[in-house]
């Protein structure tokens, strides 16, 4: 599918297809079932050892700002480098390229659809979480954190899309005027041409930090350093038969 397509009513025809669907499921399985497992493992260890309960709700909002950072990552990442019909990676940077084509199509997508990539791509924070320690203390505040994070992934497709809607509860709407997740003020930006701006989507507080450290200019200077070709946003006329290849032509120069 060429993202000229991706107006269409159907997930199929929009490119979400069959083996993408399943990825999403299982991915949904194993969030939920790696999710409940690691709770009860927080909880006991704070059961058992009288940890304070104060603990989690502090990782829980340290988590928040580094899932920002992730969700700024990851965006940055699939708008510029890569290709759409990779296998099995294309699957996640294709609903990228495609929602800067059509933005409104993300808001009539299904829950599978809606939260399976962001659980696939925050399993590797739950090797974190099993990791959280040592001592009981370092195993709550840490195994919180990691949860957290891998939920505020979650959720920061939802964000994303009521950024997106015309219509929202006026809970949601109180969330975005006090910038506790992602407003649609500050995400248009991100919708203008050519793209290169306001990465972050869980609520937007890294922007201002990654901006001033340059952080974002600083990883396309390296791979483009490394690869030869631009970061796809910038790419012209001149480029135009190299336009998604960017990590293949660095396959080639090695
Ligand atoms: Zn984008
Ligand atoms: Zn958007």
């Amino acid at each position: 599918m060429t993202q000229d397509d991706a107006h269409h009513e159907t997930p199929e025809a929009r490119g979400y297809t069959r083996r993408q669907r399943l990825v999403n499921l299982i991915g949904l399985a194993v969030f939920a079932l790696l999710s409940l497992h690691r709770g009860h493992h927080i909880w006991s260890a704070m059961d058992e050892h009288a940890i304070s309960a104060w603990w989690i709700p502090l990782g829980v909002f340290l988590a928040l700002p580094f899932a920002d950072f992730l969700s700024g990552f990851v965006h940055w990442a699939a708008d510029n480098w890569g290709r759409g019909d990779w296998p099995i990676l294309g699957g996640f940077i294709q609903p990228f390229r495609n929602h800067h084509v059509d933005p409104l199509d993300m808001t009539r997508h299904g829950p599978i659809e809606r939260h399976g990539d962001n659980c696939v791509a925050s399993l590797p924070l739950f090797v974190a979480a099993f990791l959280a320690g040592p001592g009981p203390l370092s195993e709550v505040f840490w195994g919180s954190f990691w949860l957290a994070s891998a939920y505020w992934i979650i959720a920061t497709n939802q964000f994303h899309a009521w950024a997106h809607m015309t219509e929202v509860p006026g809970w949601v709407a109180w969330l975005q005027r006090h910038r506790l997740i992602l407003s649609p003020e500050h995400h248009d930006r991100h919708h203008l041409p050519p793209h290169g701006d306001a990465y972050c989507i869980t609520n937007g507080w890294m922007e201002a930090p990654l901006r001033w450290l340059r952080f974002f200019d600083l990883l396309d200077a390296i791979i483009e350093r490394i690869c030869g070709l631009p970061p796809r946003r910038r790419r012209g006329p001149e480029h135009a038969d190299a336009r998604d290849t960017g990590l293949q032509s660095m396959k080639r120069a090695q």
